[in-house]
């Protein structure tokens, strides 16, 4: 095992322990709005969580060996430098949001519209931290399946439901989202003001 494939592993442990820990110490409200999913949304989803796999039977069994290639000096150390970064993203993402946080298109009773923290600066800081984890993902793991297939999914699912979310933000806030639209980026500091 690699350096870069062990820092997959710790990694996947760290995010592992944000998603549980954050999930249940903030006590969620009961859900009042539930918004549709695009269908391929759900897509994203299963192809997200199989890659999410695959650096274990990259790194632990020879079974996708001939979907490897060889890793590019530089680039890795950039990998542990995005992941590492992504993580603390997921992490600031899930204290700021707290509890009006759902896995899916969900508004809940009390529902407030976070725009402080890592909120300020763009709507969607765990998309980032998402996007974040597959691109180091691609540069930690040099393998075609268990790498850059993770950004092919985060395409599908970031792709199928901002519009969507956003929607429905808009209709539950109104001018108080607008407003927050108009002084936040939507993915990437400093880009793309409003869509
Ligand atoms: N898209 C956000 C949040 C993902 S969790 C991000 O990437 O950080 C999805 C839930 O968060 C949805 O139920 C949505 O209604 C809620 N949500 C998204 N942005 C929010 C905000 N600024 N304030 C409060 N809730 C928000």
């Amino acid at each position: 095992m690699s350096l870069y494939e062990l820092i997959y592993l710790l990694g996947f442990v760290v995010a592992t322990v944000i998603r549980s820990y954050y999930g249940v110490q903030f006590k969620r409200s009961n859900i009042v709005a539930k918004g549709a999913e695009h269908p391929l949304v759900y897509i994203g989803m299963a192809l997200w969580s199989i890659v999410l796999l695959l650096p274990f039977a990259s790194i632990f069994t020879g079974w996708i060996t001939f979907a490897d290639y060889p890793a590019v000096a530089g680039l890795q150390m950039v990998g542990v430098l995005v992941f590492v970064t992504g993580l603390w993203v997921l992490r600031c993402s899930h204290v700021d949001l707290g509890r009006n946080f759902s896995p899916s298109l969900f508004i809940r009773d009390h529902h407030q519209l976070v725009s402080h923290g890592i909120y300020r600066h763009i709507r969607h800081p765990m998309y980032l931290s998402f996007l974040m984890w597959a691109v180091g993902q691609a540069l930690l793991i040099n393998n075609w399946l268990a790498g850059p297939l993770g950004i092919i999914a985060f395409l599908f699912i970031y792709g199928f439901r901002i519009e969507r979310e956003e929607q429905q933000l808009l209709d539950t806030f109104g001018d108080q989202y607008r407003e927050y639209q108009q002084k936040s980026a939507r993915l990437l500091p400093g880009f793309h003001k409003r869509s």
